[in-house]
């Protein structure tokens, strides 16, 4: 038997299996779960930092920190967009604008 310190708790323990290196399951267990979740946070930041976003519409970059899909140039207030809907139509009709 071996003595060894547990990589989580930092307690003793005997073992004979050379790879394990919990005295535990559960210090297993919480380990791997703090792995994962570190693994996880600097996936996200790459991501993040490394990723480009492009405006749904025009296909120009923006700011990954742009919570919408469209840049500031396309990014349009929908209330413009309605009337200028509603022009169009009225053009495509062959109708005159109302005011
Ligand atoms: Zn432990
Ligand atoms: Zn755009």
């Amino acid at each position: 038997m071996k003595i060894k310190h547990c990589e989580w708790c930092d307690s003793q323990f005997e073992s004979d299996i050379s790879y394990q290196i919990y005295c535990s399951v559960s210090c297993r267990e919480q380990a791997t779960k703090e792995k994962i979740a570190a693994r996880y946070a600097l996936a996200r930041r790459a991501k993040r930092m490394g990723k480009k976003k492009l405006c749904k519409s025009c296909g120009q970059p923006i700011s990954v920190y742009n919570d919408f899909d469209l840049c500031q140039a396309c990014d349009i207030n929908p209330i413009d967009v309605a009337k200028a809907l509603r022009q169009i139509k009225g053009i495509s009709n062959g109708k005159d604008i109302p005011e």
